[in-house]
């Protein structure tokens, strides 16, 4: 890895267009911390006339991030585990994150190659919009439940987004996303494509600060490039043979649309891992499931008699996918040894 100096590094031309360059002047975004200034209670560092500045980061890598401070980018190194969308303090000289500030909201996930290791996929972020798409790749409503536990936990709204919607053929093909719509949950429908619902998602995500996650190929970046004709970021075809997307975004980050919002692409998964999510906080999450008569107050809705959960499925009041993607979620809990209730 090249080492980088403080001053040295120049950022890739794409990201720092005039989205960036001086363009942090609202009160909104004064409000949300963006820039250096005063107002800061002295810390240790402060008071051993370490000068440091406050920001957001923007962009993380392996041991380094970029800082938007006033305007303008910041490569500083980090040490712990920082997250884009992270108010930090850093070094102005040392070009160093010495402190994260604590954060409003954050979406995490468990490493793939390590369930007890936490991954920040994003901090501070208003709305989660869960891009999904039925067609190429077809639809996978279990990674939109394992989301949905994921932003419940977060703090944030979340938002589904079904992109291709020009590969559809009829509205039949809507039907699974029904039970989110039934829930309250906004679901757009868009094509990046064609441009159809990008004006809505547009409106939607105005002046807030954002996370796209979804599965690889979905069309994440197509629709970033949608939503601002100014950026083109690199898009990968779904390759015919296993439906899936290829990685085209390798690290998260945060790009602003000329509308105010502000949004952290993220690197496309195939596995949504929950972070310190127990059986109890599933079930918090299936709102559906709140307010149901069960025979027992800790009623886990698997096996219990006279369960209200169960009766609303076979009544038909709790959609039955969702139903059983929450035993299948237990299940994987179950197998993993994770029973903390
Ligand atoms: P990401 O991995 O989620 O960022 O997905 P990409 O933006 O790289 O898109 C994956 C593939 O889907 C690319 O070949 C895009 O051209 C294609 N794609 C993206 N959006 C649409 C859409 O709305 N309709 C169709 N038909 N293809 C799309």
């Amino acid at each position: 890895m090249t080492k980088v100096r403080a001053g040295e590094w120049k950022p890739p031309r794409e990201k720092l267009d005039a989205r960036w360059v001086g363009d942090f002047e609202t009160d909104q975004e004064a409000d949300q911390g963006v820039g250096c200034g005063p107002g800061v209670r002295p810390t240790k560092l402060q008071k051993k006339r370490i000068a440091l500045a406050n920001g957001m980061v923007v962009e993380t890598g392996l041991g380094f991030c970029d800082v938007l401070c006033n305007g303008e980018r910041v490569r500083c190194r980090t040490e712990g585990d920082v997250a884009t969308g992270d108010q930090v303090r850093f070094s102005t000289e040392r070009h160093r994150v010495e402190e994260v500030l604590p954060r409003r909201t954050v979406l995490s996930r468990s490493d793939p190659h390590n369930r007890r290791v936490e991954r920040v996929i994003a901090a501070n972020i208003d709305v989660v919009v869960n891009v999904v798409s039925l067609k190429n790749p077809p639809l996978r409503p279990g990674l939109i439940d394992r989301y949905l536990i994921a932003i419940g936990k977060s703090g944030a709204e979340a938002l589904v987004c079904v992109n291709k919607i020009d590969l559809l053929e009829n509205a039949d093909e809507f039907e699974p996303l029904l039970p989110y719509e039934t829930l309250g949950i906004p679901v757009i429908r868009c094509s990046a494509t064609t441009s159809e619902g990008i004006g809505q998602l547009a409106v939607a995500l105005a002046g807030k600060l954002c996370v796209f996650a979804g599965h690889s190929g979905v069309g994440k970046s197509s629709l970033l490039n949608a939503l601002d004709s100014g950026l083109t970021l690199d898009t990968a075809a779904v390759s015919s043979g296993n439906q899936r997307g290829r990685h085209t975004t390798t690290s998260s980050a945060l790009y602003r649309l000329p509308n105010g919002a502000m949004i952290i692409d993220t690197p496309g998964i195939r596995e949504f891992g929950l972070w310190d999510v127990s059986p109890a906080d599933v079930r918090r999450y299936y709102s559906e499931f709140e307010g149901r008569a069960c025979a027992f107050g800790d009623c886990s809705h698997t096996h219990e008699p006279d369960c209200g959960v169960k009766a609303a499925v076979e009544a038909g009041e709790i959609a039955r996918e969702r139903y059983e993607g929450y035993l299948r979620i237990l299940q994987t809990m179950s197998d993993r040894g994770d029973t903390k209730l």
